[in-house]
């Protein structure tokens, strides 16, 4: 079995990846996770969370001292929406995954990101994406346990990898 927080660098790498509420609200869960099925990826978790403050607290523990901290936390773990949280699997998804949702401001992302397709608020960006192999590696265990990812063999990756 691949360990939860993937084997980076190679075909096995995994990169956390949530929906965010704003974007749960407005029905773009189906167009934001079939994006990475589109690309080719494997997606070996998924689950819908109303996350506590405390969850977001150790998720965003990084931008505790940043002024929109508090915002942000409230934002998230409102309740009002859940937030629907996966892991992708394959080939530079850390990276490739960063790419494909854009820049942090959604008016600064291009046409064809998902941030730059979906919104227009920097504090409502529609997806987050872990930003490297360290956040990967924190953030896969913090959402999932063991059990919560699905380690199967995707025929059609004779499709897809070369
Ligand atoms: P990300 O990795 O692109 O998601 O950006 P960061 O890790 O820097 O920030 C985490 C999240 O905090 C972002 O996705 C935004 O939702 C929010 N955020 C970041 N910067 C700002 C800001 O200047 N103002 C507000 N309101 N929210 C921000
Ligand atoms: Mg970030």
């Amino acid at each position: 079995d691949v360990p939860v927080a993937g084997l980076p660098g190679t075909n096995q790498e995994r990169s956390f990846f949530m929906v965010k509420p704003d974007a749960v609200q407005r029905g773009l869960v189906s167009e934001i996770i079939g994006r990475f099925e589109k690309r080719g990826y494997k997606i070996v978790a998924m689950k819908m969370v109303t996350p506590s403050r405390e969850l977001i607290e150790a998720h965003y523990d990084d931008l505790r001292s940043r002024p929109f901290f508090e915002g942000l936390c409230k934002y998230m773990s409102s309740g009002e929406a859940p937030v629907v949280a996966f892991v992708v699997e394959g080939k530079g998804i850390i990276k490739v995954g960063r790419d494909m949702i854009g820049v942090t401001d959604p008016l600064k992302s291009a046409p064809g990101t998902i941030r730059g397709d979906t919104g227009v608020s920097i504090g409502m960006n529609s997806i987050h994406g872990s930003d490297g192999v360290e956040g990967a590696a924190s953030e896969i265990p913090l959402w999932f346990s063991q059990d919560e990812i699905a380690n199967w063999n995707k025929t059609a990756d004779k499709w897809i990898y070369e």
